[in-house]
Formats: structure tokens, C-alpha cells, sequence
């Protein structure tokens, strides 16, 4: 947490009507105060965590709310969050359409506590006659669903651009609260953004090849990725991963499926039905940890590089 400002000048001006407690004020200050003031960036899930820690460096401390493997559309907030929230110097988020249960607490927090993702300007849309294509209506005898299917995919972080682009804000946001270490935030997010720049060539290559093997994924969640490497996604197992997907839409998954190459499972929930599916209709299965939840995943790079290596691997 950076220095309470406002009752450090009150020891100050207190400390005025006798020197020698003032100076002792002052150097007991000195001895229990970090050497630099650390600015603490509470973010909802671990994919932004991951963005933050390499904008943050050394400078300051990253942690997540969620479990990596929890999913942030149906997450019951503990006290003991409600107390990280309120101590954090900065909130990042993405946005209620996909952290809802964070919608209330993070309204009762000042502005300038919190970042919201979803109103960047700069971010990459996906073109979703492209990565919507034959599944719009979904939603419709799924019942409804905190995706808003008709409005836009949250699940922005699996665009590498955005990741950029979050990096960028995320750097301007903390050189405001903690303007003596600007210079290192500007400098660590550009430094990603370069890497991520050589990685998005990468996986662009190496995706290119497979973009008209058609495959289906398990929760209507990639689109930003799908768009971006323009991809042949034919169909979602499930709009929302904590719904089980009825008997009629199973029955058009198998119609869609027809001719597709490989689901794609998640590994946070119970993926039977998805399983037997694949089973039936021939399908190789691949799995996408979309949320980084694997332990060997510590930087963000590494997230989309694993995510993308999946899909290469079970498309050829
Ligand atoms: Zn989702």
C-alpha cells in the first residue's frame, strides 16, 4: 500500500512544538517504512495478474481475488475479499459482464481504485459475424446468461493486442498514483508489448495453416482469440460454462459438428458430456486453459503461447 498521505502531515505538524519527539517521530518513520513506497494492484483474475506483475515488477505487488481455477461468472465473494478490495491501491477488473459478483463491491469504491477494462477505448473487437458465425441463437433456449451473448465476449484478454493495450493503461493508471516509479511502469509495458508483439507473429504462423479445420470449443469464450487468428470455430458445447447444455442443443452440436476436427475442453469444470461427444462423433479432444489456472503458467505470454500450441496441436 503506498504512505497515508494525509496523517503522515499530521505527524508532521504535530511533531512542531517539541523537536526532539519530532525527530523521533521522524526517524521512527524512517525505520518502519519500506525503502520505496509499494503500490498493491488487486486484480479479479489471474490472466490480468499476470498482465499487471509485468507491468508492476518489483516496483509493487500483484495478486488476484479468484482462485485460478474458479470461474469468474458465478464467484461468491468472501469477507475476507471484501477486506482485499478495500485495501488494494488499485482494482483492475474486467467489467461486469463477466466478474458480475464484483459489480456492487467495486461501486462503492472510488474511481480511482479501480480500473475497468471493458471501457478501454482502445480495445480489439472481434468480428463476430466471423466468430459468432451459426450460434447466435443460443441464448435463447439456454436461458439467459451474464455473457450477454448478444453484446460483447469479455474474455478480452486472449487478443495479445489487448494485452497491450491493458499494459499501456494499466502503466499511465499507476504512474498517477505512484509517480516517482512512472518511468520503470512505461518502460515494463513496453517491454511486454514487444514481447508479445514477436509472440502474435509466432502463433500467427503457426496458426495460419489450420484456420479452415473446423472445431468446436467448450464455453462461448474465445472469440477475441478465434477473430484475431482467424479461426473455424463452428460451435460452442455450452454458452456459459456452468450450464450443462440441453438435449436440443445437443442435438444441433451434432449437426454442426459434422466434418469438425476437434473440441476443445476446459479444465475447471466436469467435461463428461463434452467427452462422450467427442467419443461419438469421432472428435480429437484438445483442452484450453483460458484462464492460465496451470501452475507452470507464470507470465502472460506464456498464457496465450500455451493456448495457442493447444490449438495448433489438436488442429493438424
Ligand atoms: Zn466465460
Amino acid at each position: 500500500m503506498l504512505p497515508p498521505k494525509p496523517l503522515l502531515s499530521f505527524w508532521f505538524a504535530g511533531s512542531a512544538g517539541g523537536r526532539g519527539v519530532g525527530y523521533a517521530l521522524l526517524l521512527l518513520w524512517a525505520l518502519a517504512a519500506p525503502a520505496r513506497a509499494e503500490v498493491e494492484v488487486l486484480t479479479s483474475i489471474k490472466p490480468l495478474a499476470l498482465i499487471a506483475e509485468a507491468v508492476v515488477g518489483d516496483q509493487g505487488r500483484v495478486s488476484h481475488l479468484l482462485p485460478p481455477n474458479a470461474s469468474p461468472h458465478d464467484y461468491p465473494l468472501k469477507v475476507s475479499d471484501m477486506q482485499r478490495l478495500e485495501q488494494a491501491d488499485l482494482v483492475l477488473w474486467v467489467g461486469e459482464e463477466l466478474e458480475t459478483f464484483l459489480r456492487r463491491p467495486l461501486g462503492n469504491l472510488p474511481e480511482d481504485r479501480r480500473m475497468t477494462l471493458l471501457d478501454l477505448p482502445a480495445l480489439h473487437w472481434p468480428d463476430r459475424e466471423e466468430a459468432h458465425e451459426g450460434h447466435g441463437h443460443e441464448t435463447d433456449h439456454l436461458g439467459g446468461h451474464h455473457h450477454d451473448h448478444g453484446g460483447r465476449d469479455p474474455h478480452l484478454w486472449l487478443n495479445p493486442e489487448n494485452g497491450r493495450t491493458i499494459a499501456t493503461a494499466l502503466a499511465e493508471r499507476l504512474a498517477v498514483l505512484a509517480p516517482a516509479q512512472a518511468e520503470g511502469f512505461r518502460a515494463r509495458a513496453a517491454a511486454l508489448a514487444e514481447v508479445l508483439e514477436a509472440l502474435d507473429q509466432r502463433l500467427e504462423s503457426r496458426l495460419h495453416p489450420l484456420s479452415e479445420r473446423p472445431f468446436a470449443v467448450y464455453h462461448e469464450g474465445y472469440s477475441h482469440f478465434v477473430s484475431h487468428y482467424h479461426l473455424n470455430q463452428v460451435a460452442s458445447v455450452t454458452v456459459s460454462p456452468e450450464r450443462r447444455p440441453g438435449a436440443r442443443h445437443l442435438y444441433e452440436l451434432r449437426q454442426q459438428l459434422q466434418g469438425a476436427v476437434c473440441l476443445f475442453t476446459e479444465p475447471y469444470y466436469d467435461m463428461s458430456s463434452a467427452r462422450s461427444l467427442a467419443d461419438e462423433l469421432d472428435l480429437k479432444l484438445g483442452e484450453l486453459d483460458l484462464l492460465g489456472a496451470t501452475e507452470s503458467t507464470d507470465t502472460y505470454p506464456e498464457l496465450l503461447e500455451a493456448l495457442g500450441e493447444a490449438v495448433a496441436t489438436c488442429l493438424q
